[in-house]
């Protein structure tokens, strides 16, 4: 019998519910776990708990909170070569991979444990005589953390660390296809010595329990990351309540590459940001904009690099790209190729490859010939598919990019300084690139988009308190007495 996981409502484990398998996407013969998806009354349950222990919570001092954090980064740092197995094996990207998001959910589980301790208010002289003014941060209360599957320790890391740093209580639910890397981040936080009830873990559909976690009364604030339609459908249901709502929604990213560039930054640029974990990132590169004098030769090279770049078991040694992450993604992936070849463009690879195991394997695709308005370049594939578009020059390459909706990152391959900060400051993207891959990001400074990409406060490092903390502004007459 495979090992077998529970949701965790107020410290103790949720027996039963619906029977859910975590397939390894690299063979699918290999159950990782098993769990029972729980109902909406469970949810219910798991947000009174988080309610309850908000009190308690939200007075322990900015010390414990840290103590709590930095044990919980400890023990995740050193468990990094496991948990990166069990990620790898849930989720399907490369070890090296999965180990470095593990290591860096360790780090923000740190960051957040010194964060909490800077200082976050003010006091001011009034502009009244005698009067002094304080601004003060306060936790916004119970929090619904919502994550998808392609980031499965990290995602739930950097909402949850800074929600119960800055003293709010939380109930998380991971996407369906992740839960074993979610239990294991929730049973290491609880063990670093949260109260019971502090942090809920409820697996289960998102469409049962969704509505609950998004609507329910006691809850205070949604910050989710996933699909466009999902998290427009929160918006919709939250704005009649008026509370807080953060939403991160993917991006459709351009990587410029102009007549200056380096053509082997511009090729490890596109290779890591296109293809690296499967494309299966928000801040993937998706689509390239070349122009006109190196397009062939950059072309050329991706394909010879591409020739290298080996597909496999995300857990094997030497694999470039594990496999795509479950059958409605590769369908996704292969209709939006099949689009693609219908409106005129050329898909070089994007194959399904028998590999001995039965996984859900894509050789890395690219697709040429495409303009901006085609379906490829308008919307989010999510899979490893990358399409290029020859532009005559830079001003030109400008605007293919700023063309995007979704506007998470965008980078730019240049040797000129000069078309480096143009671009820097022209581009519509909330996140910008010079010679790097557009996926990739620190975790100390905020991540977020523009356009249709995100909503609400930015996300991570020093930005995160915006949405987890309210302010409160304190007026003191002259001369309160003290006691
Ligand atoms: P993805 O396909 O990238 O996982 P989704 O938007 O489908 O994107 O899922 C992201 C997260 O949202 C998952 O945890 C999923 O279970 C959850 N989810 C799905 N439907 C709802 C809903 N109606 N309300 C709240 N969360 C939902």
């Amino acid at each position: 019998m495979s090992r077998q996981i529970t949701s965790v409502v107020g410290g103790s484990a949720v027996e039963g519910g619906d029977a859910h398998a975590d397939l390894n996407p690299s063979d699918l013969g290999d159950v990782v776990l098993e769990y029972g998806g729980v109902d909406a009354a469970t949810a219910r349950t798991a947000i009174e708990a988080a309610a309850a222990a908000f009190p308690a919570w939200s007075r322990t001092t900015p010390w414990e909170r840290s103590t709590v954090l930095d044990r919980a980064g400890t023990e995740v740092l050193a468990r990094a070569d496991e948990l990166g197995d069990l990620l790898a094996r849930e989720e399907g990207k490369t070890l090296p991979e999965a180990r470095g998001e593990v290591v860096r959910a360790g780090q923000i589980l740190k960051y957040f444990a010194g964060n909490v301790l800077a200082p976050h208010g003010h006091l001011l002289d009034s502009v009244r005589a005698g009067v002094e003014v304080s601004v003060t941060r306060e936790p916004i209360g119970v929090v619904s953390v919502i994550t998808p599957w392609n980031f499965p320790i990290a995602i739930p890391a950097w909402k949850i660390a800074p929600a119960l740093a800055h003293g709010n209580t939380v109930v998380f639910k991971p996407a369906e296809l992740v839960p074993g890397s979610a239990w294991e981040l929730v049973d290491i936080l609880n063990r670093a010595g949260l109260p019971a009830g502090a942090l809920n873990l409820v697996l289960g559909r998102g469409s049962v329990v969704g509505p609950m976690l998004t609507t329910d009364p006691l809850i205070n604030g949604v910050t989710f990351t996933g699909s466009v339609g999902t998290g427009r459908g929160i918006l919709d249901a939250h704005a009649p309540l008026g509370r807080k709502v953060q939403l991160e929604l993917g991006g459709k990213n351009p990587l410029v590459v102009v007549d200056d560039a380096d053509l082997a930054v511009a090729v490890e640029c596109l290779v890591q940001g296109g293809f690296g974990s499967t494309g299966q990132r928000c801040t993937a590169s998706s689509f390239a904009v070349v122009t006109d004098a190196v397009h062939d030769r950059l072309v050329e090279a991706v394909r010879e690099r591409l020739s290298r770049w080996t597909v496999g078991d995300a857990r094997g040694a030497g694999v470039d790209m594990g496999p795509v992450v479950d059958p409605s993604q590769l369908e996704v992936d292969l209709r939006y190729l099949e689009v693609a070849r219908a409106e005129g463009g050329e898909v070089l690879g994007g194959e399904l490859l028998d590999l001995g195991t039965k996984g859900h394997y894509l050789s890395p695709a690219l697709v040429l010939g495409t303009s901006s308005t085609d379906t490829i370049n308008r919307e989010e594939v999510f899979g490893p598919v990358v399409s290029v578009i020859r532009v005559s020059d830079y001003d030109e390459a400008l605007a293919t990019a700023n063309s995007s909706t979704m506007n998470l990152s965008a980078g730019i391959v240049t040797t000129d300084l000069a078309t480096a900060s143009h671009f820097r400051r022209s581009s519509k993207a909330g996140m910008v690139m010079v010679n790097l891959p557009t996926a990739g990001v620190d975790f100390h400074v905020p991540f977020g988009g523009r356009g249709d990409s995100s909503h609400g406060p930015r996300e991570q490092g020093f930005a995160a308190i915006d949405f987890f903390t309210t302010s409160k502004t304190a007026y003191t007459a002259p001369g309160t007495p003290t006691s």
